[in-house]
């Protein structure tokens, strides 16, 4: 492919309209905020490398969770939230993005007194200053809950996102649960996570992210999510079954699959191996998601995808 062609098609995948629903805040920043984080706070002497994988390079999923603690030093004020989401927006805005979720863990910050209801606060601020700016993009909140905090914490999260669903008309519509897979048991944010059901909000569970799971991720599938996050495993014979792709296919709960970020944080080997063809195979809901994916895919998956999910958001 020469130069020019590639240009062409570059140009042609940025403008194809396209929804990202698996957008971590604090994992979606560029290079070029992040150079605006590191500049305002010198002190912590934090270089490129300690928060960026570059092209062709991995890291460990360990490694990964490690870098969002340095992400997490660089965004410790409702300013850096608020700076920090509305370049997402714009960045995802100017790819070609017209519907965004974002999901980020409420995050309390003694030094600079962020609590975690101005953090949500900071990134609601961005929404609609983004909207004010007419942006051409629809942006919606997943309040995170990071297993990491356990289950009380879990229940704070839920009784804050519950708060902000009925008071930002829909703004905030849901929860995810995330954070490291080896930290915690499902069973202990059940509960949490029944109650926001309960309440009306929207669940999307990172699940099976990681080898011999399988009871662990069949507790998190009877809750019915909305969505599943990577779902690595499920199929795979180190610790899948086929009563897991059983249950996600009679109960067609769609899979957010991020193939950049299984490969870089190498949960999966290699792009040919990842689990998205065995899933487009069996013609299972599933949308591509993490911007870095754009520029890589054929056009009718990507409209295949976004008409789903579209019909399922609505
Ligand atoms: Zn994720």
């Amino acid at each position: 492919m020469d130069a020019e062609e590639q240009l062409r098609k570059t140009d042609f995948y940025s403008e194809l309209p396209k929804v990202e629903l698996h957008a971590h805040l604090n994992g979606s920043i560029s290079s070029n905020t992040m150079k605006k984080l590191v500049a305002q706070k010198p002190d912590l002497h934090i270089h490129d490398q300690m928060t960026v994988i570059n092209k062709g390079k991995k890291r460990t999923l360990e490694e990964c969770f490690q870098m969002f603690q340095t992400i997490h030093q660089l965004t410790s004020s409702p300013e850096d939230i608020l700076m920090v989401t509305k370049d997402v927006i714009k960045e995802f805005a100017d790819d070609g993005v017209k519907y965004l979720e974002l999901r980020s863990t409420p995050r309390r910050e003694n030094a600079t007194g962020m609590t975690k209801k101005i953090y949500v606060e900071s990134i609601l601020e961005g929404i609609k200053q983004s909207k004010q700016e007419n942006l051409d993009i629809d942006v919606r909140y997943l309040i995170a809950i990071d297993r990491r905090g356990g289950p009380l914490v879990a229940k704070e999260t839920v009784k804050l996102a519950e708060e902000f669903f009925l008071s930002t008309e829909g703004t905030v519509l849901g929860l995810d649960l995330s954070g490291d897979p080896t930290v915690g048991q499902a069973k202990d944010f059940l509960e949490p996570l029944l109650e926001a059901k309960k309440a009306g909000l929207k669940l999307a569970l990172h699940l099976s992210e990681i080898p011999n799971q399988n009871k662990e991720t069949q507790i998190l599938l009877d809750l019915l999510p909305d969505r599943i996050g990577h779902g690595t495993y499920l199929n795979s014979g180190e610790g899948g079954s086929l009563d897991l792709v059983d249950f996600v296919r009679q109960h067609r709960i769609p899979l957010e699959l991020c193939l950049t970020s299984n490969v870089k944080s190498q949960t999966v080997p290699s792009y040919d191996q990842h689990h998205f063809g065995f899933w487009y195979s069996i013609a299972h809901p599933s949308v591509i998601c993490v911007r870095l994916m754009i520029r890589v895919f054929l056009q009718h998956i990507f409209l295949k995808s976004t008409i789903w999910q579209l019909k399922h958001l609505i």
